[in-house]
This record gives C-alpha cells, sequence and structure tokens, in this order.
C-alpha cells in the first residue's frame, strides 16, 4: 500500500452544546460544499492558515452512522485480509472523541448515540459468520488505559495497582505487552461485555474545561485470527480503537498539582504520536520513526506502519471561545495527513 493509502485523516465538528448555547457562543467552523474542506471564520492571533483539506469532514448534522459509513465500513474489511487497522480519536476534551469512538456503552442500542466499537464489533461478527463454513475464526479482546506512561489492563479480574502491564519488544513477535488478558470473544455480546466492564474501570478526574474527563488514553484491541479449514491459509490482525486522552494545553484548564503533571506526559505522548503518523503519512521512505519516544507509540507501534491502516479520528468544537484549541486540533490533523 501506499502512504496515502495506510493513514487517513477525518474531521468532525460536534454540534454546540446546551452551556455554549446558553453562554451565546457562535459557530466559527463551516465546510467548503461539496469538498472535504473546513475553514475557520473566527479571529486569532495563532491562526495561520483560513481552510483545511482532509479526507473526510463530517459536520455536526452527520450522524453516527454516516460517520460509521464512510469511513469505518472501507477499511474493516481489510482485517479480514491480515492487516492491522487502527482508529485513533484525537481532540481537546469535550470535543466527541468518545461520542464518535463509542469508547463507553452500556449495551442499549441507540442508533443515534452508539459510536465506532459497538458498530465494528457487529459487523466484525457478522463477517465471522459468513465465514465459518471454509475458517475456523478466534476474536478476542483486551482493553488498557494508560494513565502517566502507566499501562493498566480493565480486563484483568486483580485490584487496579495489580493490573500494571509491561511493554516488552520480542524480536519476532514484535511487541508483547506482559500479562495483559485477552479474553475470548466468539459472539457480539462477548465482546460488548469487554467493552462495558473495561470502561467501568477507567479513570477519571475533574478538570475546569469539563466535570467528569478523561485524561487517559483508552485503548480497545479486538484480535481476529482466521485459519482455512484445509490448513492451506492463516491470517491474524489486530484492530485497535483508541480513545486518546484530551489534547488539551494545561493553562486553558488552570491545572496544577497531579492534573499539571497529567498534561505533560499526555502531550508528550501526543507530540510523539504525531511525529510518527506524520512520518508514516508524509512518506518520509527510509525515515527513522520514532516509535520510542513514548509510551503510547511504543504501544502502538505494531498497530502503525507497516502491515496496517490508520484513521485519524480528529474531532473540533464548533464554538467561538474553543478556537485555540480548535485550530491546534486542525494543524495537528493536517500534520498526520
Ligand atoms: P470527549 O470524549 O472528547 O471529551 P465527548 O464524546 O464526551 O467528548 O463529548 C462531549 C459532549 O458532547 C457529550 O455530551 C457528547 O454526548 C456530546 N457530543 C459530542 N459529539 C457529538 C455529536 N456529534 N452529536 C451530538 N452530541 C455530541
Ligand atoms: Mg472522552
Amino acid at each position: 500500500m501506499s502512504s496515502t493509502d495506510c493513514v487517513k485523516v477525518a474531521v468532525r465538528v460536534r454540534p454546540l452544546v446546551e452551556r455554549e448555547i446558553s453562554r451565546g457562543c457562535v459557530q466559527i467552523v463551516e465546510k467548503t460544499p461539496g469538498e472535504p474542506q473546513i475553514s475557520i471564520t473566527g479571529e486569532s492571533n495563532s491562526k495561520t492558515q483560513d481552510s483545511y483539506t482532509f479526507n473526510n469532514v463530517f459536520m455536526p448534522e452527520d450522524s453516527q452512522d454516516k460517520v460509521y459509513n464512510d469511513c469505518i465500513t472501507p477499511i474493516l474489511g481489510k482485517l479480514f485480509e491480515g492487516y492491522n487497522v487502527t482508529i485513533l480519536a484525537y481532540g481537546q476534551t469535550g470535543s466527541g472523541k468518545t461520542h464518535t469512538m463509542g469508547t463507553v456503552f452500556d449495551g442499549e442500542w441507540d442508533a443515534s448515540r452508539v459510536g465506532i466499537i459497538p458498530r465494528a464489533l457487529k459487523d466484525i461478527f457478522k463477517t465471522v459468520q459468513t465465514m465459518e463454513n471454509d475458517y475456523t475464526v478466534s476474536v478476542s479482546c483486551s482493553f488498557m488505559e494508560l494513565y502517566q506512561e502507566v499501562l493498566f489492563d480493565l480486563l484483568t479480574d486483580r485490584p487496579r495497582e495489580q493490573s500494571v502491564c509491561e511493554i516488552r519488544e520480542d524480536g519476532t513477535k514484535g511487541i508483547i505487552i506482559n500479562g495483559l488478558c485477552e479474553i475470548p470473544a466468539n459472539d457480539e455480546n462477548k465482546a460488548n461485555n469487554c467493552l462495558i466492564l473495561g470502561g467501568s474501570k477507567r479513570t477519571v478526574g475533574a478538570t475546569a474545561m469539563n466535570d467528569v474527563s478523561s485524561r487517559s488514553h483508552a485503548i480497545f484491541i479486538v484480535n481476529v485470527r482466521s485459519q482455512k479449514l484445509d490448513g492451506s491459509e492463516s491470517t491474524s490482525a489486530k484492530f485497535t480503537l483508541v480513545d486518546l486522552a484530551g489534547s488539551e494545553r494545561s493553562k486553558k484548564t488552570k491545572a496544577t498539582g497531579t492534573r499539571f503533571k497529567e498534561g505533560v506526559k499526555i502531550n508528550q505522548g501526543l507530540l510523539a504520536l504525531g511525529n510518527v503518523i506524520s512520518a508514516l503519512g508524509g512518506g518520509s521512505s527510509g525515515g527513522y520513526i520514532s516509535y520510542r519516544d513514548s509510551k503510547l507509540t511504543r504501544l502502538l507501534q505494531d498497530s502503525l506502519g507497516g502491515n496496517s491502516v490508520t484513521l485519524m479520528v480528529a474531532c473540533i468544537s464548533p464554538a467561538d471561545y474553543n478556537i485555540e484549541e480548535t485550530l491546534s486540533t486542525l494543524r495537528y490533523a493536517d500534520r498526520a495527513k
């Protein structure tokens, strides 16, 4: 695959929320009709360009269904061809990452709310069913949280302080996460239960920007292994869904102490991720890709580049008061293309 095929970037603008409407916020984000292009109409000192073009642009009125059909369906099939498929949601806290990814799921199928992960699980098991005459297929799930450079297993029965996992590199097997639970999931229900169970164990903390905001990266992995019944072929691929920690800089969140330290670690991880993705997409042919710069990129090493397809969904707020963070997200996403 060429580099333009292996990294795609979509931008999603969420609707103004109640709180913004009552504060009198105005929408400063527009889409160029007929083109996947976003322009920012508000004033900002840091503005260096007015418009940005991506693979897809979704506006506030675009449904969960549309986002899924336009950007996930086309790449999900690659999983069964043996490619690793990775979806990353990037953006400031409150921009719609969790809504888009579907990281928080209560098992209730409301089509207007349900996000990417439960939809993808449904489709994966649909495909598995069509394969069952010719293949043995096994599916398993893992769910982790990376908080302040410490990796927690969200699916273990062990108490949180004993759920820490270490990342190890193995010459032949690639990245290995020592002790990480891989829960066999032979149907949609079992896989959804992993999502629900893990979600209930996540770390949350209050910042000035959002009552309960996620200050950690959530990483949900679906392993799909298939073997033809006559033994003639087998594939193994990983579907990785990452709901990244909020990208906002610590100043705006009025962060001090622990919150400030969290912000520094988060920004280091996101910076390293941006560098890796930009090196992959930018076709820095033969260039050195520095996965080692953060735990996030080490962890995602075999899900980014090589035999993998990556989609970044950059989530932004439409409101004028978020213009600086919105521009910063657009610049980050623009570098990733
Ligand atoms: P994040 O995970 O980036 O912090 P959330 O996904 O929690 O942000 O979204 C913040 C709020 O905005 C939530 O109340 C969510 O339901 C709402 N929201 C986000 N995106 C959309 C959307 N596209 N349509 C409707 N509501 C949305
Ligand atoms: Mg979130």
